[in-house]
């Protein structure tokens, strides 16, 4: 069984109709370590005619795949997972060198996604459509009978962010691909090295020709090609808010599912063990540097509780290592200078608001130490900005009714953590945020990856999760019997 090794699969070329092709002019985009600055690797910047076809490939590969039985689909899809897992040091390598994430986190990222196959390709045999006779509803004819089958939408474009780029890329290819359609992969290109490594790893588990196309080059120049192009059939993407509107904004009556930003609160009462808010709020604020969707990126904490929640924070956050992904430092550079440059205006801004520093300020470069804010204003950029960084702004509150007020205000609305040791306050503050999901007494996070996950308002669209995932790229195909 081939096990790749890191240094020979750095120069990357993409699947176009089931062969590996450089592109026609030899474009290339080259990729820099966000931690060491070196260059790393290279991906070709596809044309429209590449896209173009890519789209084609797709579409005649899925009218064959549709056929196919869902045991074949699925044994298709455990071997794709058992490939990926035994590359999981050399795929989680060139993660940690591409998005600077620390090494056991990036190893970790390879695991989960190749568990996330396997459930996948377990449920995905159990997607059934129903039977509904016509006299059921309002003494309507009897004599009808319907056939509601679930059908393959066709050609789904996968779009993905840099953060996850396996696992954000798999909970769209794999739920795809067991329901029956093709796919077009758009990797983040800062990500696109693990994404076409794992793609490596999918044809050589069997992927039949056609069916997975990839598609590299920069969104801003090949993403309208890809949203617009009218052969695609549904959009699933993941990415920031900007980006998910202005796509659904283009692409017309193409279904869409989108999982975007987030300013998850977490809520803490003073009847909460505070020992285990310091320690999920840390978590989930930090890991990734704060890099994620589901970071917690504001901390709304009653006032009776707050300086002894913000002593522990502070206790929690000043243990957290500051360093190279390889030496799997807790906070790591950023992923490029624009992100780094943004999180500075927000720190500066919040500084000259009046907050209160709790802990070290420094950066150097796209490195920062993680910083915690206490006494933050509403005022402040910062208590609605995604800072997508290791920052986090306690704001403090009088009551529950303000901090449900601060968190509704926000223009997103994916995850809410709520602190308390009072289960009825918990389920009251639970029904009243405007959020996808509530954690209580813990972090906001995105697993396990078979519960539901959505956001609402500006955190997106549609519902991801491995059962829903499948739903999600299916549609009803009714046929009416008359007698
Ligand atoms: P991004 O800049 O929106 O990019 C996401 C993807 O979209 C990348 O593949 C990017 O390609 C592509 N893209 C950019 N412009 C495009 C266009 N005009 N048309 C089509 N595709 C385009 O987001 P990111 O910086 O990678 O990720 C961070 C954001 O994602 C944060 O806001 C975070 O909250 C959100 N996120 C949400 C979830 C969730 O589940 N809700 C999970 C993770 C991340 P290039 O890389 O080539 O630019």
């Amino acid at each position: 069984m081939t096990t790749h090794s890191v240094e020979a699969f750095r120069q990357k070329n993409v699947l176009l109709g089931g062969e590996w092709q450089e592109n026609e002019q030899g474009n290339r985009i080259t990729l820099d370590s966000p931690s060491s600055g070196e260059n790393i690797g290279s991906v070709p910047a596809l044309n429209k005619a590449e896209v173009d076809k890519a789209v084609e490939a797709a579409r005649g590969a899925q009218k064959q795949w549709q056929k196919t039985p869902l045991h074949e689909r699925k044994q298709l899809l455990l071997r794709w997972a058992d490939k990926l897992e035994e590359n999981k040091e050399a795929i989680g390598t060139v993660i940690m060198q591409e998005v600077a994430k620390k090494k056991s986190s990036a190893v970790d990222e390879v695991v989960r996604t190749a568990d996330f196959i396997r459930h996948t390709a377990e449920e995905g045999v159990r997607i059934n459509g129903e039977l509904l006779t016509g006299d059921s509803y309002n003494g309507g004819p009897a004599g009808k009978t319907a056939q509601v089958s679930r059908v393959p939408l066709g050609v789904v474009l996968a779009i993905a962010p840099f953060n996850y780029p396996l696992n954000l890329s798999a909970s769209k290819i794999a739920p795809a691909l067991m329901t029956g359609n093709s796919v077009i992969f758009k990797p983040a290109t800062q990500g696109s090295l693990s994404g076409i490594m794992m793609m490596e790893t999918l044809e050589e588990a069997g992927l039949p020709k056609g069916l997975v196309n990839v598609t590299t080059g920069r969104g801003s120049e090949i993403g309208d090609v890809l949203v617009t192009h009218d052969g695609i059939d549904q959009i699933s993407f993941t990415g920031g808010s900007g980006t998910g509107i202005s796509m659904a904004e283009k692409a017309g009556m193409v279904p869409m599912v989108l999982e975007l930003g987030g300013k998850d609160p977490a809520i803490v009462l003073e009847d909460a063990d505070l020992d285990k808010a310091a320690k999920e709020i840390t978590g989930g604020a930090f890991s990734y540097s704060g890099q994620r969707c589901t970071a917690i990126k504001r901390v709304l904490v009653k006032e009776e509780a707050a300086d002894e929640l913000v002593a522990k924070l502070k206790e929690k956050v000043e243990a957290l290592s500051v360093g190279k992904p390889e030496d799997d430092a807790d906070i790591t550079p950023l992923i490029n200078d624009k992100g780094a440059d943004y999180l500075q205006g927000l720190i500066d801004d919040t500084i000259a608001d009046g907050a209160e520093v709790v802990t070290e300020n420094k950066r150097d470069g796209r490195q920062f130490s993680p910083v915690l804010f206490d006494h933050v204003s509403t005022e402040s950029r910062i208590a609605w900005e995604e800072p997508f960084g290791p920052v986090l702004p306690v704001i403090r509150v009088k009551d529950e009714d303000e901090a449900v007020k601060i968190a509704n205000d926000s223009e997103y609305g994916l995850q809410a953590s709520v602190f308390t040791q009072d289960i009825n306050t918990a389920h009251r503050i639970a029904d009243e945020l405007e959020v996808g999901s509530v954690q209580v007494n813990g972090k906001t996070s995105r697993g396990p990856d078979h519960f539901p996950f959505l956001g609402v308002k500006n955190s997106g669209m549609g519902v991801q999760g491995v059962r829903y995932s499948l739903l999600s790229y299916t549609r009803e195909k009714v046929t009416v019997i008359n007698q």
